[in-house]
């Protein structure tokens, strides 16, 4: 009999009821107590939704991070939080700074906020110095044990492992955080004899580390965590996901637990050998559901290799899905405005925990058991191939006849910037930002009641007209050098270009939590990509009619495009990613016929889809870095690139960032002081740059000096004529109250610059 459980259950609600009591609370309109009961409640409606397995995860819900709550269950808090605030206040102040607006509670420094491996989703980075000690505080955990027994399910706590806590976490004085295993580990051992005390038979403890380049170091506390942890009178299901074991395979078989957990989605190749090394006593755990995507599984073709698996491994085989399912939207049968078709290709978080369940019918009982399921999946899958809204034969046709030449620019960077130097003929340090202004109130308003049909379409066009028009007087009267429009028709860099490219699908529902309340709603690319017309250049073309300077057309290059949407599973990411870098270039050129002499193609979200192993890396870069170049080089050699980037922790991939060949990048540098720019010590960066100036995020507005200081440590490393002042990122949060006072001390400082150069 194969037994079948889940990692963990999206926590945020069908309707996002976590987000809405979270933020209540913070605000001060809300209690704790009504806060806790609509965490109870969720858990319970989830629960019910899982019912169906043999055991279900218990510890999974979170109210911000399960990080953080391990660090709660661990009693590893900064010492920065307020002794005398209870748990739950002690809890939102690392998770945020403080718990409630209202409170007189004090501000703190929140915790560090970073990705969670290879996904979208954020933790609170757990922070250790030489002196962290580890206690139990299982009060929570206990509890909610005791609500899932009363609703009599199955429990399986879901912890984080010893080693990934560690891991995932940063020493603040450069002490080695290994040297806290033991008491760690220690603390665990108390942890796991209290769930033996509540009768818990199985605790899954999640070691994603396994599936990263571990040195001996880890792999030894690996080791050593687990054997000290084999005293345990509870069995141990050791879960690792999001990718391969690979070295660390054998290690993975031999921690001395009960089970092991493997992806068999993203380490498929690895299921047979792990079969092999697997002592013959353990269970093992196959992810045969894809817990990243939201595609229906192929069931035929997943039984068509399990059911020799269940013939040798018998009892001894676990199913769920491939990991937690955080990261799929929980239910698909709330959608009604998708398209019939598409929805038959698609599972959320509920509907993939049916397919477990006809999966393990099927091995248990035989597939006749489930043929009327199978029959329904093999009808979807076969719709979703042969469908002609999927596939495209003039895409497909037209990504098989790229070549090299394509990505390329016609001259060199030194060739281009005479050229362009005497198009435009800007000043030293020119200013610009980075595109968006302020999305007012009734910026938004206006968009949505367009969307909703309450506005006529031209009276819409016209409001964003005026919108646009305000933008370029406002940058005109601060004097910037290289002019943006805005991007007041935008309601999201990505979902305003998907929904104008066929072959992507929007749910009205499909949220995913990114971190604490917020959620994020991926576009759903489900088939070949094309442009079936020009997607921006009326606006640009209006905004470059209303001044003199240069406008930039502004874009979202094809790797962010992609990195931020539910990606096809029926062709690799890179041909997907070369679809729409065709579609995007087809849009720059268009710019350029138009008369727009600057288009920024920004690409946020390059960093981010890194894979999890630097040996990796090389690979992604080449065909992330290719496409991008597809999208921006078709243009001539007086049209300038610019390319744009949240982040500058690019040390590690400073040389494809060079190979982009952008005219002009601009990067996030000024929450580190410039420190960022280091980089550039070594690594001779050959194009012009323009490293953020300030820190959008923040409502402060920066000073003259500042900025004149930032732009002259930058000069030490970037010779003063390829660096370019600007803002960290777009201004779409900011009010123009703070805009105006902060650009106009940008335009100052640099005039500033300019004059104080030697001739
Ligand atoms: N052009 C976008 C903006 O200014 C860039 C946003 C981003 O990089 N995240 O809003
Ligand atoms: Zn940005």
């Amino acid at each position: 009999m194969a037994t079948t459980h889940n990692l963990g259950f999206p926590r945020i609600g069908k309707n996002r009821e976590l987000k809405f009591a979270l933020e209540s609370f913070w605000r001060g309109d809300s209690s704790q107590q009504a806060l806790q009961q609509t965490g109870q409640t969720l858990r319970q409606t989830h629960w019910q939704a899982q019912n169906q397995l043999d055991y279900l995860p218990v510890g999974d819900f979170s109210f911000y991070d399960h990080v953080l709550d391990a660090s709660a269950l661990l009693g590893n808090f900064p010492s920065r939080v307020n002794d005398q605030a209870n748990d739950l206040d002690k809890y939102f102040q690392v998770a945020r700074g403080q718990s409630q607006s209202e409170s007189a509670c004090q501000h703190i420094s929140a915790g560090e906020m970073t990705k969670w491996f290879d996904t979208n989703y954020h933790y609170i980075v757990p922070e250790f110095d030489a002196d962290t000690s580890f206690s139990l505080h299982a009060s929570r955990l206990l509890s909610q044990i005791s609500e899932a027994k009363q609703q009599g399910i199955k429990v399986k706590p879901v912890i984080v492992g010893p080693v990934s806590y560690l891991w995932l976490g940063k020493s603040k004085d450069g002490s080695n955080k290994l040297d806290l295993l033991d008491d760690l580990v220690a603390t665990y051992e108390q942890l796991l004899l209290a769930l033996d005390k509540e009768g818990i038979e199985w605790v899954q403890i999640d070691e994603p580390i396994l599936v990263t380049e571990l040195d001996q170091q880890w792999q030894h506390a690996l080791k050593q965590a687990y054997f000290a942890l084999n005293k345990a009178p509870v069995k141990l299901l050791l879960t690792s996901y999001f990718g391969e074991l690979k070295e660390n395979l054998h290690l993975a078989c031999e921690l001395p637990v009960a089970g092991l957990h493997i992806d068999a989605i993203n380490a498929f190749t690895e299921v047979t050998n792990v079969v092999d090394w697997l002592a013959p006593h353990k269970v093992l755990s196959l992810g045969v559901i894809n817990g990243r995507n939201i595609w229906k599984t192929d069931l035929n073709a997943t039984l068509d290799w399990l059911e020799p698996l269940q013939a040798r491994l018998k009892v001894r085989l676990w199913l769920a899905p491939s990991c937690s399912l955080l990261h799929v939207p929980v239910d698909l049968d709330s959608e009604n405005e998708l398209d019939d078709e598409i929805q038959s290709w698609l599972a959320f978080a509920v509907q993939k925990l049916d397919e477990l369940s006809i999966l393990a019918a099927a091995l248990n009982e035989g597939r006749e058991a489930v043929a009327e399921e199978l029959v329904l999946n093999a009808f979807a899958l076969q719709s979703r191939q042969n469908s002609s809204r999927v596939h495209n034969s003039k895409v497909k046709a037209r990504v098989k006849a790229i070549e090299p030449a394509l990505a390329n620019r016609q001259s060199t960077y030194q060739q281009r910037a005479k050229v362009q130097q005497q198009r435009f003929n800007l000043p030293l340090f020119p200013t610009t930002t980075i595109g968006s202004f302020p999305q007012t109130a009734e910026i938004r308003q206006a968009r949505k009641r367009y969307r909703l049909g309450k506005l006529e379409e031209s009276d819409y066009q016209q409001f964003i007209k005026n919108e646009i028009k305000y933008a370029i007087e406002q940058q005109e009267v601060i004097g910037l050098d290289v002019l943006v429009h805005g991007e007041a028709e935008r309601n999201d860099m990505v979902e305003y270009f998907g929904q104008q490219l066929d072959g992507y699908a929007f749910s009205q529902f499909g949220w995913v939590q990114s971190y604490g309340s917020r959620c994020v709603k991926p576009p759903i690319i489900y088939g070949d990509i094309s442009r079936p017309k020009p997607m921006t250049v009326d606006w640009a073309v209006y905004a470059q009619s209303l001044s003199d300077k240069p406008v930039k057309g502004m874009l979202t290059g094809p790797v962010t495009i992609l990195n931020w949407s539910f990606v096809r599973d029926d062709q690799p990411r890179s041909q997907t990613c070369q679809q729409i870098a065709l579609a995007i270039r087809d849009e720059v050129q268009d710019l350029e016929q138009a008369g727009i002499s600057i288009i920024q193609i920004d690409e946020a979200a390059l960093r981010e889809g890194l894979p999890l192993r630097q040996s990796q890396w090389q690979a992604y870069l080449d065909w992330a870095v290719n496409s991008y170049k597809i999208s921006a080089n078709g243009v001539s050699d007086e049209t300038q690139i610019h390319t744009h980037m949240c982040y500058s922790e690019f040390n590690d991939i400073i040389e494809a960032i060079a190979d982009m060949d952008a005219d002009v990048i601009t990067i996030e540098t000024s929450r580190s002081d410039m420190e960022l720019l280091d980089v550039f010590k070594e690594f001779d960066y050959p194009n012009e740059i323009g490293p953020g100036v300030y820190d959008i995020h923040s409502p402060n507005i920066p000073t003259v000096e500042q900025i004149v200081l930032l732009m002259k440590k930058a000069s030490q490393r970037i010779p003063a004529e390829r660096l370019w002042v600007n803002p960290d990122c777009g201004l779409k949060t900011r009010g123009w109250k703070e805009v105006k006072p902060a650009l106009t001390a940008m335009v100052t400082a640099s005039l500033i610059l300019r004059n104080s150069l030697p001739e």
